[in-house]
């Protein structure tokens, strides 16, 4: 699974880098701007290599993203998109242990993702948005919770155990 951090502050953090006018960087951006945007793009490059080389394989693959990441706007993903044709699913992190109703969109090349699409059932408190000692709450909900990649797993493994022609029992050594 693939994660970016960057789009974590465009609801509640720093300026943004780009808009969905200007997905691929705002227009004069400088200093530590331009660094951070060069190293995003470099970062985006190589992601959108990878997920190539991964469905050419029919490995399966998984990004996930804030709903709001402008990644979703850039020629990276559009080609990601093309190459892919993904599944998008939309779930809140609330639901998976997450302390914030964070929108969250997972996308993938495995339609076993859409087991994930959740919403907020509205049965509990959510934390606030806030800024702690410098450090956006953000920046603390960037992070997987405990249950995501445990829910995400049983799905993916099924359909895998489906997709195999050959078992991988076969492939392995017998004790
Ligand atoms: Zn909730």
């Amino acid at each position: 699974m693939w994660h970016s951090f960057e789009g974590a502050f465009q609801e509640h953090g720093p300026p943004p880098l780009r808009s969905s006018r200007f997905p691929a960087g705002l227009p004069g951006l400088k200093g530590l701007h331009a660094i951070k945007l060069r190293a995003a793009d470099r970062l985006y490059g190589y992601m959108r290599k990878l997920i190539k080389q991964l469905q050419l394989a029919h490995v399966i693959c998984t990004v996930e993203n804030p709903l709001t990441n402008l990644l979703w706007e850039t020629s990276y993903w559009t080609d990601v998109h093309k190459a892919t044709d993904p599944y998008y699913c939309e779930l809140r992190n609330c639901m998976f242990g997450g302390k914030r109703q964070k929108r969250t969109c997972p996308a993938s090349n495995s339609s076993a993702v859409m087991s994930l699409n959740i919403l907020c059932d509205g049965q509990h408190e959510h934390a606030p948005w806030s800024i702690n000692n410098g450090v956006f709450d953000t920046a603390l909900e960037a992070e997987y919770t405990q249950f995501l990649p445990q829910r995400w797993l049983q799905p993916s493994l099924s359909q895998l155990q489906v997709n195999t022609s050959c078992p991988m029992s076969l492939n392995m050594p017998k004790s």
